[in-house]
């Protein structure tokens, strides 16, 4: 039953176009791959405004910032966004028509930013050797 009514739900609010907050650029509210277009393809930032993914009943409406990328199941990408409002913590599926650029960008993030100079990598000894 409950099943029912969701993907009723979700077949008779049709997705609506936005502008992202972020970048300001045009979003159209259809994404390839997934229901819920939740964040901006460009620059991948998001709204907090759902409390489950496209229900849209949350009143926060803070910015979100994308700030990992986390690899599902499968090995399907998820984006994690942090809310700049209230820090709640979100994880998005990616949509097929994100920035591919943006995402790469995204993952390899702490690889850019070691806590560590990276030549002392190979000097380190094996714990316990
Ligand atoms: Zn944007
Ligand atoms: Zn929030």
């Amino acid at each position: 039953m409950k099943r029912d009514s969701r993907r009723t739900r979700a077949t008779h609010e049709p997705a609506s176009a936005f502008i992202c907050e972020n970048c300001q650029q045009a979003v159209p509210g259809q994404a390839p791959g997934t229901q819920h277009r939740n964040h901006c393809p460009w620059c991948l930032w998001s709204l907090h405004v759902d409390i489950r993914p496209g229900d849209r009943r949350c009143g926060c409406r803070g910015s979100m910032e994308p700030i990992a990328v986390a690899v599902r199941y499968k090995g399907e990408w998820a984006i994690v966004h942090r809310c700049k409002r209230c820090r709640a913590i979100r994880t998005n599926r990616i949509a097929g028509d994100d920035n591919e650029l943006a995402l790469m960008s995204l993952a390899v993030r702490p690889l850019a930013l070691p806590p560590f100079p990276l030549d002392r990598l190979g000097q380190q000894k094996t714990p316990g050797a």
